[in-house]
């Protein structure tokens, strides 16, 4: 137990050796090759040197670098593009932050730069050319992840995007050898039989080779390889389970760093019980109950549940040492049990130095305990940030407790911030609508009003689509029952069996469509936890209500243990607030995503007026200026465009891949 892979190399692949760290001095002393008198413009320079320019009205388009083509037939933004030669791929803003970013990482030597990039700053492509430039400049590598595989999907088909390879779990990829053609990878007979010897695994992957080790031999000689959390912590966590095999990067970019923490609890919390682990529980003694002191109950997951565990185990990677086929069923139960085995290591060399929560509880009659850490940065320092020998962390929202959550050294860490581009104006936060507080125990009282304040605005966005954040189902509903016929006919409340596909039909529906059905109206969508990762374009989306501020459960242990005064020294406030605040935030960008869209968000629950009022150093700039902003009454009105018709709403884009999905792919 308490193996732990070292830093640098990651699971049995030597093919990938780690970049050796570059340090400031030798940094500057590259930068030398490069125009200018400043470090800034050096790096200006290089930038220069991979930032494509386009060239105007061919098709297929022409790509050159920016510092190739004459400055004087480059279009200086992308409005006055018809009247020259060129155009260049820059939004505002992107040129200087790509600068900033690798001036903080470098020349000021922080280890880590947090980015903090609202909708519309391109964060993407911030990040991409953050990590190009590196490469350009050091010559070393780099990784980049985003959390959601459609993200990773728009990169591998951006054809501006050079050096750049993409890699997702083995479940993403189909076998191409003749005797398993079309089988998820992770099911093909190479994972069953260990002594398959398979010509298509070394070849490239666009050359008939294996689309997964072919990609993964590609990828590790490529300066940029992006990918999503869950593989680059599956890639140190469970080097056998996943087999990934890249060894650690110069520069490890993660963009939607938010969600880190969440992320990583999912990896290293677990549960142990007969429909979590896959062993014979009959040869277990009892589990102990939830009065057993923590002392007894490591005792019983080291000696008795481990023991059943280990020879399970072992008993599996014989067998497939041995050259025996096993069934689909015997590698998965092996896969699991790897990744368990891993968990508990995590679990029994922390626990005693550290507080984990533990959770009794029965499921369909079969009782469980989850355990999980309270803080997490121990653990994203050894799973993931080992794998960069710099650290970019890039969000719209990226709040003061995020330094010490990750486990960083704030002496260690720059910040960049790029302002919003997209007009405060034409983006307002409401705050004056607000109807009362929708807390526990005011909420009975203020749900009348707050349904009536939902049905008021709906009638003023007649014929306009509308968003409203309700925190819960349970919220959503009792929102949808008080609501009056003629708002209720035209709403549409999410379907907790099947969030994306109820959000896929509402964006689909015709403003005005009516049913006298929660899952038929056409104007208004009540959601529960789409604050992130969906994209309401446009007529998608006119207006949105924040129904509920959104702070962490007070029932969840990690939370409670948090605000206990006696465990913490005192209440986490500042913790517990930015949680809602990055919440909030995440909920209000929903609506807005382009300079040319608007959209109106009202925030309803008294509580989000607090929030803000008592926290402002918890939230972005680019938030703060449209809250009760002047806003441009000849765009933000119900008499602009909306639609009577029973013309659809054209659906621009959603995320289809939760962040829970994608972990799945490997725990
Ligand atoms: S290495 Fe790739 S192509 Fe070969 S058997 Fe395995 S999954 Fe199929």
């Amino acid at each position: 137990m308490g193996t732990y892979p070292s830093k640098g190399m990651f699971g049995a692949n030597d093919n990938d050796q780690p970049d050796d760290p570059v340090t400031s001095e030798e940094f500057k002393e590259s930068l030398s090759s490069y125009a200018g008198e400043t470090y800034e413009e050096r790096i200006g320079a290089a930038v220069d040197s991979l930032w494509p320019v386009v060239k105007n009205h061919d098709e297929p388009p022409v790509v050159k670098p920016r510092s190739s083509v004459s400055e004087s037939d480059i279009s200086p933004t992308i409005a006055d593009k018809d009247e020259y030669e060129w155009f260049q791929s820059y939004r505002e803003h992107q040129r200087e932050t790509v600068v900033s970013v690798i001036k903080s990482l470098y020349i000021e030597d922080n280890d880590v730069t947090l980015l903090s990039a609202p909708t519309g700053a391109g964060k993407s492509l911030l990040i991409y050319a953050s990590v190009m430039v590196v490469n350009e400049i050091t010559g070393n590598r780099g990784f980049t992840t985003t959390p959601l595989n459609t993200l990773i999907d728009q990169i591998d088909n951006d054809e501006f995007l050079d050096d750049v390879i993409t890699v997702k779990g083995r479940n993403n990829y189909s076998c191409v050898h003749p005797e398993d053609a079309g089988t998820s990878v992770d099911n093909a007979i190479c994972q069953r039989d260990s002594n398959f010897e398979c010509q298509y695994k070394e070849q490239h992957h666009e050359r008939g080779g294996c689309p997964y080790y072919g990609r993964v031999n590609a990828a590790q000689s490529k300066p940029n390889v992006v990918t999503n959390l869950s593989y680059l912590m599956a890639n140190s966590m469970i080097p056998d389970a996943a087999d990934a095999g890249f060894s650690s990067r110069e520069l490890l970019a993660v963009d939607e760093t938010q969600g880190v923490e969440s992320f990583v609890l999912m990896f290293v919390g677990f549960t142990v019980g007969p429909n979590s682990v896959p062993i014979d529980w009959d040869k277990i003694d009892s589990m102990p109950s939830e009065s057993a002191d923590m002392d007894s109950v490591i005792e019983w997951v080291e000696d008795d549940l481990m023991r059943v565990v280990i020879e399970k185990l072992e008993e599996l990677e014989s067998k497939s040492e041995s050259g025996f086929m096993m069934s689909q069923k015997q590698q998965d139960q092996m896969d699991e049990l790897r990744r368990f085995r891993q968990r508990v290591s995590n679990f029994l060399d922390d626990v005693r130095n550290h507080h984990w929560t533990r959770t009794h509880n029965t499921f369909a009659g079969s009782e469980k305990i989850e355990f999980e850490p309270i803080f997490v940065g121990r653990f994203l320092k050894k799973y993931l940030w080992s794998q960069g020998n710099k650290i970019l962390c890039a969000s719209a929202t990226i709040p003061p407790s995020f330094v010490e959550e990750a486990g960083f050294d704030d002496s260690d860490v720059g910040r960049v911030e790029v302002p919003s581009t997209f007009p405060a104006e034409r983006r307002p936060v409401i705050t004056t609508e607000d109807v009362g507080k929708m807390s526990y125990h005011e909420r009975d009282k203020t749900m009348p009003k707050m349904a009536d304040q939902i049905a008021r605005i709906a009638d003023l966005w007649d014929g306009h689509k509308g968003f409203v954040h309700c925190n819960s189902y349970s919220i959503a509903e009792k929102i949808y029952n008080r609501l009056p016929n003629d708002v209720k006919n035209l709403t549409r409340l999410q379907d907790g069996d099947d969030r994306e596909g109820s959000l896929d039909e509402w964006m689909e529906a015709p403003v005005n469509q009516t049913g006298v059905h929660s899952d038929e109206g056409g104007q208004v969508f009540l959601s529960v936890a789409m604050d992130e990762g969906i994209s309401l374009d446009d007529d998608l989306s006119r207006w949105q209500v924040v129904a509920k501020a959104s702070y962490p459960h007070m029932q969840d242990e990690r939370v409670s243990y948090r605000m206990d005064k006696d465990t913490m020294g005192g209440a986490d406030w500042s913790w517990y607030s930015s949680k809602a605040a990055i919440n909030l935030q995440q909920a209000v960008g929903r609506g807005m995503r382009s300079k040319d869209d608007w959209c109106c968000t009202y925030l309803l629950d008294s509580s989000l007026i607090t929030l803000i009022e008592r926290n402002k150093y918890l939230f972005e700039d680019w938030f703060l200026e449209a809250v009760d902003c002047d806003y441009d009454a000849s765009v933000v009105s119900p008499e602009n465009g909306g639609s009577d018709s029973t013309e659809e709403v054209s659906r621009k884009s959603t995320s289809s891949q939760s962040l829970d999905e994608i972990a799945d792919d490997f725990f």
